[in-house]
């Protein structure tokens, strides 16, 4: 991986043609338009293959206020997100995808753009290319390494059919999902996503694909079509795939940690460079990662509402379930907030990056990213200093150890994580008026929803949204 992949992006000319031409030669009579909303469910309206020319630049009407609706899909009262005011779901020709686990159909991923064809302001994925503008001259690398759990039969209040019951790294656990691993692998690749690896992970159930870092737009796109083709593959063999953090009380947590990591563009035929890497270094990080580190630590709490978005999320942010609970960093330390995975041999300079491992799949990968980048790009500006890495596993430090280490505590709940934002004026400030009212709404609505729905349901409702 000596850089990053592009996954066979197109100029969006060529693919403009590239498109029509698959979609009349593979009989494909549906195109979904879709987006991500505040909750990270993947939402959309299609057209038809005739349809399709004249609407690659129109896109299809969309109602303002869909961007203010709870996980329960409750329209949520911020001032101009009513009955009226239309947007426009406008297709990214590169992000075209067959959907295998839905012959007959295909999709790209959209940005929210106003009547007049402007960004749109509560648009998530324009705020990742915001933050993208913000990097300036640097092109940000990510990949998401999302963690699922495999289910037998559609979840049900208080009961999760769990597919396996391998332990983790199992070659048992291979061989019991294989069918299903197989099929979604042959999935992924037709849809021209290159993945990295796979593993059963530590629960009963528990599975984790990894892709290979792209692009950060293209890495959010693509982590997006893999969580669709895992759970349509799923359905498709009548089973049921859940990215839930915790899809049932007492388990292992699926994370989606973000790896990062900044890079100089190739120019004149000569190789990007991975900014991040300075192999006379202890960790192997140059002073620009170093100064992101800082700038992520010093956001850390607000994030946190960004990457763990749901009132779930906080079944998995605790010590002990190796979702990086406490706020620091450290070299392969799973127990931080941050961690420095080690350099692979032979690929020391192109492997350096930073994983957020507090990122789970409730969060929206263009908000959870473009957040991020935001705030490493404070810490570059500020030059802010991470200080020393937390080598000792946390757990076992006592309280006074942990406070003169400076490990910080992170929020427990989303109604904490909330409040954080708020205090955050930064986080607040990027996001815009209209995302920075929308998103405290929308969350504190679905804390009071769970609330009122009780325990059983809450995990239930994860369990089968996400
Ligand atoms: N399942 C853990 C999490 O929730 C991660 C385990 C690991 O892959 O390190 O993030
Ligand atoms: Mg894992």
């Amino acid at each position: 991986m000596a850089s990053p992949d592009s996954n066979g992006g197109v100029p969006a000319a060529e693919s403009r043609a590239r498109i029509q031409r698959i979609v009349e030669q593979e009989d494909i009579e549906l195109i979904r338009f879709l987006w991500v909303d505040h909750n990270s469910v993947t939402r959309g309206k299609a057209v038809s293959r005739q349809a399709l020319p004249g609407r690659m630049d129109s896109g299809i009407g969309l109602a303002r206020s869909r961007q203010a609706s709870s996980l329960l899909d409750l329209g949520q009262p911020v001032p101009g997100f009513d009955a009226v005011g239309e947007v426009r779901l406008v297709p990214d020709p590169d992000s075209f995808v067959r959907l295998p686990h839905a012959p007959g159909s295909a999709a790209m991923l959209c940005d929210l753009l106003t009547v007049d064809g402007d960004p749109w302001d509560a648009c998530p994925r324009t705020f990742l290319k915001e933050a993208l503008a913000a990097a300036g001259e640097y092109q940000v690398v990510a990949a998401f390494e999302p963690e699922f759990t495999l289910c037998s039969t559609q979840p049900s209040p208080g009961v999760l059919d769990l597919f396996d019951d391998s332990l983790c790294f199992d070659n048992e656990g291979f061989d019991a999902a294989d069918s299903y691993t197989v099929d979604l692998l042959r999935a992924l690749r037709f849809q021209g996503l290159t993945v990295e690896t796979y593993h059963p992970e530590f629960g009963a159930g528990q599975h984790e694909m990894t892709l290979r870092h792209a692009p950060a737009l293209r890495a959010a796109d693509n982590y997006v079509w893999q969580r669709a083709t895992t759970r349509g593959t799923a359905r498709r063999k009548g089973l049921w795939a859940t990215f839930a953090p915790v899809p049932a009380p007492g388990m292992r947590g699926n994370g989606n940690h973000a790896h990062l990591s900044l890079w100089q563009p190739g120019q004149d035929g000569r190789p990007p460079v991975n900014l991040f890497a300075d192999p006379s270094d202890e960790l192997g990080l140059s002073t620009l990662a170093r100064h992101f580190i800082g700038g992520l630590l010093a956001h850390l709490p607000g994030l946190t509402a960004l990457t763990n978005a749901s009132v779930n999320s906080y079944h998995r942010l605790r010590p002990g379930m190796w979702a990086g609970a406490f706020g620091a960093y450290g070299l392969d330390n799973r127990e931080a907030a941050i961690r420095i995975p080690t350099r692979l041999r032979g690929d020391e300079t192109g492997s350096t990056n930073v994983e957020v491992k507090i990122c789970d799949s409730t969060a929206n990968p263009y908000l959870a990213l473009g957040a991020l980048i935001h705030a490493g790009m404070d810490g570059i500006r500020r030059g802010l200093d991470p200080g020393e890495p937390l080598h000792a596993d946390p757990n076992r430090l006592s309280a006074d150890e942990l406070r003169r280490l400076g490990v910080t505590a992170l929020p427990r709940t989303l109604e904490e994580a909330v409040d954080a934002l708020e205090r955050d004026e930064f986080l607040m400030s990027v996001l815009g008026p209209a995302r920075a009212a929308l998103y405290p709404a929308i969350k504190r609505a679905d804390v009071r929803d769970m609330k009122e729905l009780g325990s059983d349901s809450e995990y239930f409702t994860h369990a089968v949204r996400f």
